[in-house]
C-alpha cells in the first residue's frame, strides 16, 4: 500500500538542526495493521505527517500504491491525500451530533442525503455507537468521541487509515474500544491501518506488523508474532510480560530458564505436563500471560529442580516452547 524508503527529515530547533527521521524505511502492508512504536520524540508524528502527505521529507521516497508521490502533480497529490484518512482527535464540532460529525466530510464532498445516511449508519454500527447517533460530543465519553473521530476518518473509504496516538489520554476500557474499532476497520472494511504510538500495549493488541523507532531510526521491524520468537528482540521485550523475580528466588533452583509459550495449548498444558512426566519441580518465578492480538502468549522465568531438570526443559522446547536456559543461580537471566 505505502512504502517509505530512506526517509529523512530535520527541523530547525532553537539550538540548531533536529534530526526527526534518519533514513527510515518501512512497508505499510495492505489490509494489515502496522504499528510504529517508540518513545516520546522518536519521530513518530513526523513519520505520520510525511506518510499522510501533509509534509515533505528532506530526502527519501514515499510510494503510494506504487507511485512515487514526489512525482505527482498537485491534482494527483490531492487525490492521493484523499485516499488517506487521518484520525483527528479533539476537533469534533460541538454543535453537530455524532452522526452529523461523521457526515460532515460527505456533505462537503456533495454526497446526497440518502447515500450519506447509509454510509453514516454503517460507520456508527462499526464503532458501536448506533444508539448514540443523535448525541452531541459533550454528551459522549472521551472514548466514544475518539471512536466518532475514527468513523469520520473512514467516511471517504480511505485506502489507508492513519492514527497518531489513538489511545492517548483514554482509560483502559476506552482505549480497548478504540483499538477494536481500528481492528474492525481492517477486518470489515479492508482498510490498511498505520498506528503510531508510544504505548507498547497498543502494538500488542492490534498490530500485525511493527517497527520500533528510536531517535528517528528504525531499530527493529517485522511481523510481531515472529519477533516474539526472536530471543533478543527489543519489541518482544516490550510486548511480553515483564519478568520480575527476586534474586533469592532464583538462587534456589538447579536450572533457570526463560520460556516463551505461544498459543492456547502451549500456555495451558506444557508446564504441568512436564512436571508430571519428569518429576522435576517447576516453579514460575516471574513473568505472566498476555495476548498478542488474539493469540495467548506467556513468558515465564522458570526455576527447575530435580535430576531430570534438563530433560524437562528439552521436552518443553521440543513441544514448541522457546526455552532460553540460564546459568545455574541468580546471574542466569537478566530480566
Ligand atoms: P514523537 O511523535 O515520536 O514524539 P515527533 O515526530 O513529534 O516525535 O518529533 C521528533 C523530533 O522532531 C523531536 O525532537 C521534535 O522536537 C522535533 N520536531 C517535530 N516537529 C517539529 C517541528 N515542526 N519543528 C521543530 N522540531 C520538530
Ligand atoms: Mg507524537
Amino acid at each position: 500500500m505505502i512504502t517509505v524508503e530512506n526517509l529523512s527529515k530535520s527541523f530547525w530547533g532553537t539550538t540548531g538542526p533536529v534530526v526527526a527521521l534518519d533514513d527510515v524505511s518501512l512497508d505499510v502492508a495492505a489490509g494489515a495493521i502496522t504499528g510504529v512504536v517508540g518513545p516520546q520524540g522518536s519521530g513518530k508524528s513526523t513519520l505520520a505527517r510525511l506518510v499522510s502527505l501533509q509534509e515533505r521529507p528532506d530526502s527519501g521516497v514515499i510510494r503510494v500504491e506504487g507511485h512515487n508521490i514526489a512525482s505527482l502533480d498537485p491534482r494527483r497529490l490531492r487525490a492521493a491525500r484523499r485516499r488517506i484518512g487521518v484520525v483527528q482527535y479533539g476537533d469534533l464540532l460541538p454543535q453537530r451530533t455524532a452522526a452529523g460529525n461523521i457526515a460532515l466530510p460527505l456533505e462537503q464532498a456533495g454526497v446526497d442525503g440518502p447515500q450519506r445516511r447509509t454510509k453514516v449508519g454503517k460507520l456508527l454500527d462499526l464503532i458501536g455507537l448506533t444508539d448514540k447517533a443523535a448525541l452531541y460530543p459533550d454528551a459522549l465519553t472521551p472514548g466514544q468521541q475518539a471512536r466518532v473521530a475514527v468513523a469520520r476518518a473512514l467516511v471517504g473509504d480511505p485506502g489507508l487509515l492513519l492514527a497518531d496516538e489513538p489511545t492517548k489520554g483514554l482509560d483502559a476500557d476506552a482505549a480497548a474500544g478504540v483499538l477494536t474499532v481500528l481492528d474492525r476497520a481492517r477486518a470489515e472494511l479492508g482498510a490498511t491501518v498505520l498506528v503510531v504510538t508510544s504505548d507498547a500495549g497498543v502494538i500488542r493488541r492490534v498490530a500485525d506488523e511493527v517497527a520500533l523507532l528510536v531517535d528517528g531510526r528504525v531499530q527493529e521491524s517485522g511481523h510481531l508474532l515472529s519477533l516474539i520468537q526472536a530471543p533478543d528482540s527489543l519489541l518482544a521485550g516490550a510486548v511480553l510480560p515483564a519478568i520480575d523475580a527476586p534474586p533469592a528466588a532464583r538462587a534456589q533452583h538447579d536450572r533457570l530458564a526463560e520460556v516463551v509459550l505461544i498459543g492456547f495449548a502451549a500456555v495451558g498444558a506444557l508446564l504441568p505436563e512436564a512436571t508430571g512426566r519428569f518429576g522435576a519441580a517447576i516453579s514460575v518465578l516471574g513473568g505472566g500471560l498476555t495476548r498478542v492480538g488474539e493469540t495467548p502468549v506467556a513468558r515465564f522465568l522458570l526455576g527447575v529442580t530435580g535430576a531430570h531438570s534438563d530433560s524437562a526443559l528439552a521436552w518443553i522446547a521440543d513441544r514448541g516452547g522457546l526455552v532460553r536456559q540460564g546459568l545455574r543461580g541468580p546471574q542466569g537471566i537478566a530480566a
